[in-house]
């Protein structure tokens, strides 16, 4: 398995499992059947309602020795209601408590958008919005370094930020995120963001890799391309004898990012992680970059405010 690694000698196993949008009553046996599938990484959220069934999980998993702790990866995320400096620590431990876990190895602020404290669900209007004046993401950015510094957390990063938001990040402090997660795919390349970051000593986590076709409706476009039925993938996996997740898996990994398929299916588990063993060719990878159409099939387009605050999210 590649493995990325970080300033400290830490080292991630590229292919994480995702659970967004796995069912509390599924995820227990998901995360348990890709754990002794051989998975090191998974992928969290409080927001995905989950983490409780996951904490389970990895309860059982150590106490019949499936994994070791010290072996894992959890990374988990802030979610926008808890970027006050005072909450984060808070909503931090709160995912340990659910997880069942002493400390994360890595927890990113999940959006550059703040929600008022007390919002509970989804924002419907302006007032449930904070504007980054009154929750600058320095202070979130601060707050999460105090929880480092606390021992609740091993690596810091961010999600869905852009080179513009990472550039202003970096120039205001001397302990940068070392990941930013963001959504990657053959139809998403985003060169010049992978470029920053490799230059910048951040690493990418690549998500929706499969184009996310579990979402709800009301988050999909009536024309959404699918990957995994694009001719040139399937052909791709036809010559590889794999499947195309396989090669959509295996896409990241020759871009040396790392990526979160999400399944709660135990064979679709194990087809994904073996996705290690695809190889593909600088021809192949040159097949992929033609697919490049700079298509997003999470658009951020849910953070509408009547002032547009939100309404340029990714800086494009
Ligand atoms: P995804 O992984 O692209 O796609 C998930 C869908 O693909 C599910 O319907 C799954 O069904 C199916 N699938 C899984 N393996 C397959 C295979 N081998 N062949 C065919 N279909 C397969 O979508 P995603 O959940 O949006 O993204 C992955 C993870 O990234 C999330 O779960 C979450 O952890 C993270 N994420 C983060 C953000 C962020 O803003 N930071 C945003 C989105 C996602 P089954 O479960 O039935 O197998």
């Amino acid at each position: 398995m590649k493995t990325l690694r970080f300033n400290n000698g830490d080292e991630l196993d590229a292919i994480g499992l995702g659970t967004w949008k796995s069912e509390p009553d599924k995820v227990q046996e998901a995360v348990i059947s890709a754990l002794k599938t051989g998975y090191k990484h998974i992928d969290c959220l409080a927001v995905y309602g989950n983490e409780a069934e996951i904490g389970h999980a990895l309860q059982e998993a150590f106490q019949k020795n499936i994994i070791a702790r010290k072996n894992l990866w959890i990374t988990s995320k802030l979610w926008n209601n808890a970027h006050k400096a005072e909450d984060v620590i808070p909503a931090l431990k709160q995912t340990l408590t659910d997880l069942q876990l002493d400390y994360l190895d890595l927890y990113l602020i999940h959006w550059p958008v703040a929600f008022r404290p007390d919002l509970k669900g989804s924002p419907e209007k302006d007032e449930d919005f904070l504007s980054l004046e009154e929750a600058p993401i320095i202070e979130t950015w601060e707050a999460m370094l105090e929880a480092k510094s606390q021992g609740l957390v091993k690596h810091l990063g961010v999600a869905n930020f852009s080179v513009k938001k990472l550039k202003d990040l970096i120039a205001k402090t001397d302990d940068p995120p070392e990941m930013n997660q963001v959504e990657l795919h053959p139809f998403l390349h985003q060169d010049e963001l992978l470029k920053f970051c490799h230059s910048n000593n951040i690493h990418l986590t690549a998500y929706s890799p499969l184009g996310s076709g579990d979402r709800s409706s009301e988050m999909k476009a009536d024309d959404e391309p699918s990957l995994l039925d694009n001719e040139v993938i399937k052909s791709l996996a036809q010559q590889h004898e794999v499947t195309p997740a396989q090669i959509l898996i295996a896409f990241h990994l020759h871009r040396h990012t790392a990526v979160i398929p999400k399944s709660t299916n135990s064979k679709r588990i194990k087809e994904n992680l073996d996705s290690a063993n695809v190889v593909l060719t600088e021809e192949d990878m040159a097949q992929l970059k033609s697919l490049d159409r700079h298509y997003r099939y999470v658009k951020g387009k849910f953070f509408k405010t009547s002032n547009g605050m939100y309404s340029n999210i990714y800086d494009e």
